[in-house]
């Protein structure tokens, strides 16, 4: 099969854990009339997101009907739309990025508007940013007419309005994320880069190194949250901004706007990694099992005990784990993909390349073609504020997360041997330690390692280790 193809196709497949019949009727439910293609594709994430409420409840009474449903039962009542949307999201797609569903469905929202109300909105949905943060909403915004002064004065009293209904509407959310940026509009549709000579509120200077080097990134707001957060807890009743400009370009600037962005914890989207992994894989067995309903329900199962824990991020690395372990994937463990690698690559590196540290949470790109791994939580670390995304090992261009896997046999291998910096390559899926590959002892080092990870850690998929090892005795 064509590579490229392969994982294009694996791209725009939304991993779910429906049944194809499952998806249809879903599709059916929604109504062919209100989306196109729907009933032919199921649902596609970004649709949940179109869809009112009383749809969105006919989905959770289908879900329900069918004990599809793992976590809490929300409280309808207390939710608006795009929460109900969301939580089916998670229920159906676990581990797919709900920032990037909704900002679709937004951009369509706000071309509808556009077309029935003489407001025009600026574009905020258009604002380059990252999967690191979730747009939130406007918070304020001024038209401008620059010919005098470049001064701009902001009621705290209405900021404050803004940000208490922002924080109703997210009240799921951790408000400690939240982050106001500033922005430069021409029009309602074209941004203007804010590349600042000097910025002062309320007479301080908060133009900084950091702003300029994430304008040049490419992104186009100035962060001014701790400024902003300050001034409201100071109780003085305006915000004043003095603007100087780099180029002498204030006069192209007909509006500007403060709008809330959540920065998604590094944990959190690490977690989503391994949800994402997992139910690609959960995707993949239902869909190739001879009982799906049966093989379903073992995921459903699995996806409640993780909503059940409390440590989000350990309880998705063990439902990585198992949902990958050979038990339940029997036939998938020499997926197509892995035959990309490159055959001559005989050593695995469990160190970051970028932090030199031991690897926590091994991931790659799919474009990959390498079997050592980075770490997910520093490349989330270091890539908050940096627009386009590469792999530090190939260099491959990371467009988003969905691109981004954890990799199984380095996961395994990073609790097998806690010790080691680099392994060999035994043969495809199986790693072996310098002494094991080399070493006399060989069957001693390998019965110690195995008692060493049994002790060390009690997960079972840890366990399923001893299959690849038992092999090479
Ligand atoms: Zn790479």
């Amino acid at each position: 099969m064509n590579l490229t193809l392969y994982k294009r196709r694996r791209l725009r497949q939304k991993p779910h854990i429906l049944t194809i019949e499952q998806s249809r009727e879903l599709g059916q439910l929604v109504g062919k009339k209100v989306l196109k293609h729907v009933a032919d594709q199921g649902l596609i994430p970004i649709n949940l997101f179109r869809l009112r409420k009383k749809k969105l409840e006919m989905i959770y009474k289908y879900l329900f009907d069918h004990q599809l449903i793992h976590d809490k039962q929300p409280i309808f009542e207390s939710l608006q739309t795009h929460q109900l949307a969301e939580y089916l999201l998670n229920i159906i797609y676990p581990g797919y990025p709900a920032c990037k569903a909704k900002n679709l469905a937004y951009t369509d929202y706000r071309l509808c508007r556009e077309k029935d109300t003489e407001l025009i909105p600026l574009a905020y949905d258009y604002v380059p940013t990252t999967e690191v943060y979730e747009r939130l909403d406007e918070l304020y915004r001024m038209n401008i007419d620059w010919k005098e002064n470049t001064t701009i004065e902001i009621s705290i009293c209405t900021l404050k309005r803004a940000i208490d209904r922002i924080r109703a509407a997210n009240f799921m959310k951790p408000f400690e994320s939240i982050e106001y940026h500033l922005y430069f509009w021409n029009s309602p549709r074209t941004l203007l880069k804010p590349q600042c000579k000097s910025l002062c509120l309320n007479g301080q200077e908060i133009w900084s190194e950091k702003k300029e080097k994430i304008i040049a990134e490419g992104f186009m707001h100035i962060n001014i949250t701790k400024q902003l957060e300050q001034s409201i807890t100071e109780k003085s009743k305006k915000i004043k901004l003095d603007i100087k400009l780099a180029n002498n370009d204030e006069y192209n600037i007909n509006h500007i706007s403060i709008s809330a962005v959540i920065k998604r914890p590094t944990q959190d989207l690490v977690r989503d990694l391994y949800l994402q992994t997992a139910t690609e894989c959960i995707a993949k067995s239902i869909q190739t099992s001879l009982c799906p309903l049966d093989t379903q329900q073992i995921a459903i199962h699995l996806l409640k005990q993780y909503q059940e824990s409390k440590d989000k991020l350990k309880s998705s690395e063990n439902l990585f784990l198992t949902c990958l372990s050979n038990t339940f994937n029997k036939n998938l463990s020499s997926s197509e993909e892995d035959d990309d690698e490159d055959e001559e690559e005989d050593m695995v590196s469990l160190v970051d390349p970028v932090s030199g540290t031991r690897i926590q949470h091994p991931v790659k790109s799919l474009h990959c073609k390498h079997r050592s791994c980075f770490d997910a939580a520093i490349f989330f670390d270091r890539n908050a504020d940096i627009k386009l995304w590469h792999c530090p090992i190939c260099l491959v261009h990371i467009k988003n997360t969905e691109e981004l896997r954890v990799d199984y046999v380095n996961k395994v291998a990073l609790a097998q041997y806690p010790q080691e910096e680099k392994l060999f390559v035994l043969q495809k899926d199986t790693l072996l330690s310098e002494a094991e590959m080399f070493g006399e002892n060989e069957t001693i080092l390998i019965q110690e390692d195995l008692k060493h990870s049994l002790i060390q850690d009690d997960e079972a998929p840890v366990q399923k280790r001893l299959r690849t090892l038992t092999h090479v005795m």
